[in-house]
């Protein structure tokens, strides 16, 4: 197959699942929205191709079908899918990514685990992953990576098919020279990185940061600076840096450090809180809560989140507001997506103990104070939640974008609701409007609940209305757009030099 767009991304665009002994596949309903916004960049196309692994007892084995047809709403498409052994998937996935590299990405270094990696096998992995792609790609192709788990791909890439475009995209944060190259394969990552021809972030900070790393590492100088931006500021990104072009170059190659942050679908959004059963379900979520505020909080089961730090701080809230109880309930989901993980079951323990130790000791029969729930919950009933709630409470330790705080602002038509959110998601510096806590300081975690929970709804209006500008402003339509013109531009650098 020629494709002209592939995508590369470590998971399928659908869902195996199993119905009367057959594999059926179904559209994603794993808490994971980026797979459905690329699956809309295959509309611009004439052939496109998505390459994926799947679990393969034997990858030899001749039934196991490497590339299928798939025909859905989002027209046709290839999936090429990778047959990864358990062993393989244990190392590349969750070993090599999850503990060593997830860890620094986030800046916790003490969680970091270098022994168990497997380099040789990352390696191997994502050369399949190039291999793959390089089946796939026309001459002329853009080959679109993402993340850090294929970090080596544009590398191997280069080699396989050196005529293609290739863009990668990063989604999670990229930390400064001094936390990233604690990674003793970091020189390997960066020149990879350097081989693609554009590498995109969410953020200015992590733009600058890679560009710092790339500096530190390799003699790659920047040949177009950006205006300065307020690096530390925590609501700093103005919608013109979107896309700032600077550049890097590194042995006579040019690298554009693209910056554009993934948005949500605010029509899809809108369109689902017209609905009836949801307007119904927001309804039945108030009459149960009659006279008591809701927070609600919403994430998947992880370190970097900040579940443990919000719950301790509710724990405090309790502690110091009699007055409240009775009168606020902590809907806090936490949803496992990273099972069998010890570092990841230890969080689910800590969730469940201090769930348990704050409804134990402050709990009656009429009053839960916390309902925690740890299994996803249907994208639309969680809209629901949103329009019920009075704040969104979402404080995690470090995140790249963090969706679920424009989602809450995109479903608060009637302009209620309070959003207090952690200086350290990357959103933070798009959301102008929220309530900024810092998750490391007691004091920041619980003055901002405290003025969230007594906020008067003249300054509940006004703060939501800014906050709903910038999610327009930066939705999922300017996303795609700003992608769609960074891959015309590749595709003219080309036609410039014929
Ligand atoms: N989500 C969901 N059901 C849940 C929990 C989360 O549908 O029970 C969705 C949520 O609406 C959001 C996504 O999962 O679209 C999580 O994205 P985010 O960027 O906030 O966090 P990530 O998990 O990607 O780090």
């Amino acid at each position: 197959m020629s494709s002209d767009l592939v995508i590369v991304y470590h998971r399928q665009p659908y869902e195996e699942v199993e119905v009367d002994g057959k594999i059926e596949l179904r559209e994603n309903s794993s808490p994971n929205g980026i797979v459905p916004t690329l699956k809309s960049f295959f509309g611009r196309v004439s052939k496109a191709s998505w390459v994926a692994w799947k679990y393969a007892e034997d990858p030899a084995n001749p039934e196991f079908e490497r590339v299928i047809e798939i025909d859905d709403s989002y027209g046709k498409y290839n999936v090429s899918r990778l047959p990864l052994t358990p062993e393989q998937v244990t190392s590349f996935y969750h070993v090599s990514s999850k503990e060593a590299f997830w860890p620094i990405l986030h800046g916790f270094k003490e969680r970091y685990n270098y022994d168990p990696v497997d380099w040789p096998m990352f390696r191997q992995v994502n050369w399949a992953f190039a291999e793959a792609a390089a089946a796939e790609a026309s001459d002329d192709a853009v080959v679109w990576v993402h993340d850090y788990n294929l970090w080596l791909v544009p590398a191997y890439l280069r080699q396989l098919k050196p005529s293609v475009k290739i863009a990668f995209f990063h989604h999670t944060p990229f930390p400064n020279p001094d936390l990233f190259n604690v990674l003793p394969w970091r020189e390997e990552i960066v020149r990879s990185l350097l081989e693609a021809d554009a590498v995109g972030f969410h953020i200015p900070r992590y733009s600058n940061n890679f560009k710092a790393v790339a500096r530190s590492l390799t003699s790659s100088r920047t040949i177009d600076e950006a205006p300065t931006i307020e690096e530390m500021s925590p609501r700093g990104m103005a919608l013109s840096e979107r896309n700032t072009i600077k550049a890097l170059r590194h042995h006579e190659h040019d690298i554009i450090v693209d910056t554009s942050p993934v948005g949500v679908d605010t029509d899809y959004i809108e369109s689902c809180m017209a609905e009836p059963e949801v307007q119904a379900k927001v309804e039945e979520i108030r009459a149960d809560l009659g006279e008591q505020q809701l927070i609600v909080s919403v994430s998947r089961t992880d370190y970097t989140k900040g579940n443990v730090q919000q719950l301790e701080a509710f724990e405090r809230l309790l502690a110091k507001r009699p007055d409240l109880h009775g009168k606020v309930r902590l809907m806090h989901v936490s949803v496992g997506a990273n099972r069998n993980m010890t570092a990841y079951e230890e969080i689910q323990q800590r969730i469940e103990e201090l769930t348990g130790r704050i409804n134990g000791t402050y709990g009656s029969f009429e009053w839960q104070p916390v309902a925690l729930i740890s299994t996803a919950i249907p994208f639309k009933e969680l809209l629901a939640y949103y329009r019920a709630a009075d704040v969104a409470w979402i404080t995690p330790l470090a995140d790249g974008l963090n969706l679920v705080a424009s989602e809450f602002c995109m479903t608060r038509a009637d302009l209620g609701g309070v959003l207090v959110l952690s200086e350290f998601a990357g959103v933070a510096v798009l959301l102008d409007g929220a309530v900024p806590v810092n998750p490391f300081s007691h004091a920041s975690m619980d003055s901002g609940i405290e003025q969230a929970l007594a906020m008067d709804a003249e300054e509940m209006r006004g703060r939501m209305e800014r906050l709903r500008a910038r999610v327009r402003a930066f939705d999922i339509n300017g996303w795609v757009g700003s992608q769609t013109a960074l891959f015309d531009r590749l595709r003219r650098v080309d036609h410039a030099a014929d």
